[in-house]
């Protein structure tokens, strides 16, 4: 077996490949994928705004190449894990959007900071100003900070515009750091479902945003970057021209989550799903019962149960059963499910499903096409 590809190696190219897979499995569809990420390239190209796309849920530096490829300026990693992998893979103008405090990974950021170009990390206390700036003098580096301004999550951000002025003061005041500007991202408005509703919530934090960037401006701290938002507001982070980039991240995979809220109302979406889980129908013994090989292990399930693809299966419903079994209830009068008869499942919350396997087995309609690594899982 080839260890890096895993077990479904041998079905790249293969006709009628993606049906043979060993499972669970995690399907990426590549024409979907590459269309979600020209589409936001496009919509933020005419929306005038920059675009540094989230890899917390992708972890891929092929993805994120893929991004960069069609416009975006850098990419988000959530954690110093995530931006230490896709460093490796080359990727550049990385922005780390949580603090990174403690002296054992303070270390390690310095250490990337020297070999990744365009290093951003958010900030939002001064006691970690002050050792971030320590760190710099010690290593003879220049670390680039974006002071994070919380907008409503109550969350990581500091809660005040004088805090948050403060803070780009303490930081322009020292010769190891540069002020790169500002965080305010709302992600607690990102799944309002009515999208009147979540355009008046993001307009409201936005005008916070615009009095943090007046009171910056009157002290000369005016940020040459504010970043923000995501792919539940991208279609509105640009209006509140507060923002000159976003950071949505689920936009290339989609999930339930996301294509409920954008159905909601008669809406739609220009993004579609282009991720799945494939599982395998392991028992089948009662009628309108069939039971496959994905529970806890294979879902994240906070944000609700997977929904089964297959149009005939349209009204089946799938409920967790354990850590590696997940029943599916369906009509015996339309289908017939049995003992190693492939389903397929939209995922309920992308992000933290993707962390969950190792690699994406990349699809072109039926054909297995590539496996590439889930990068930074894990980390
Ligand atoms: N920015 C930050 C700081 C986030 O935490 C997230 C996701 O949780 C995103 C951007 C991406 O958001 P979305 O998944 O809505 O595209
Ligand atoms: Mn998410």
């Amino acid at each position: 077996m080839n260890m890096t590809l895993g077990p479904n190696a041998k079905f790249i190219g293969v006709k009628g490949g993606r049906r043979q897979l060993n499972t669970p499995a995690l399907l990426l569809d590549l024409d979907v994928m590459d269309r979600n990420i020209a589409t936001m390239a496009a919509h933020a190209k005419k929306a005038g705004i920059n675009l540094r796309p989230h890899s917390k849920g992708g972890k891929s530096i092929e993805i994120a190449r893929r991004q960069v490829a069609a416009g975006a300026i850098g990419i988000c990693c959530a954690t110093l894990g995530e931006a230490e992998a896709l460093a490796a893979g080359g990727i550049e103008n990385l922005l780390i959007t949580s603090p990174v405090v403690t002296p054992a990974m303070i270390d390690r950021l310095m250490a990337l900071n020297g070999r990744s170009r365009g290093l951003l990390v958010v900030a939002d206390n001064p006691d970690n100003v002050e050792a971030l700036a320590q760190a710099g003098a010690a290593t003879g580096q220049s670390l680039a900070l974006v002071v994070e301004f919380d907008v409503g999550q109550g969350r990581t951000g500091t809660t005040s515009v004088e805090a948050a002025a403060a803070l780009a003061r303490r930081i322009k005041s020292s010769a190891h750091l540069r002020y790169a500007g500002v965080q305010a991202y709302y992600g607690h408005l990102q799944h309002i479902q009515a999208h009147a509703d979540r355009k008046a919530a993001a307009a409201t934090q936005m005008a916070r945003v615009k009095a943090l960037l007046d009171h910056l401006k009157a002290e000369g701290l005016s940020p040459a970057i504010v970043t923000g938002g995501g792919t539940g507001t991208f279609d509105i982070d640009p209006d509140g021209h507060v923002y000159t980039e976003v950071q949505a991240g689920s936009y290339p995979f989609m999930d339930r989550e996301y294509l409920e809220i954008a159905m909601t109302a008669g809406g739609s979406s220009p993004f579609a799903a282009a991720l799945f889980v494939q599982t395998s129908v392991v028992s089948a013994n009662r009628e309108g019962l069939a039971i496959v090989n994905a529970g806890y292990k294979s879902f994240a399930t906070e944000g609700g149960p997977p929904v089964v693809t297959r149009p005939e299966l349209a009204n089946a419903s799938y409920r967790l059963m354990g850590d590696e079994h997940g029943g599916v209830a369906y009509d015996a009068k339309s289908a017939r499910l049995a003992i190693g008869d492939v389903v397929e499942f939209l995922t309920p919350h992308c992000d933290p499903t993707i962390n969950l396997y190792d690699r994406y087995h990349c699809v072109r309609g039926d054909m297995l096409v590539e496996i590439w690594p889930v990068d930074a899982r894990g980390r």
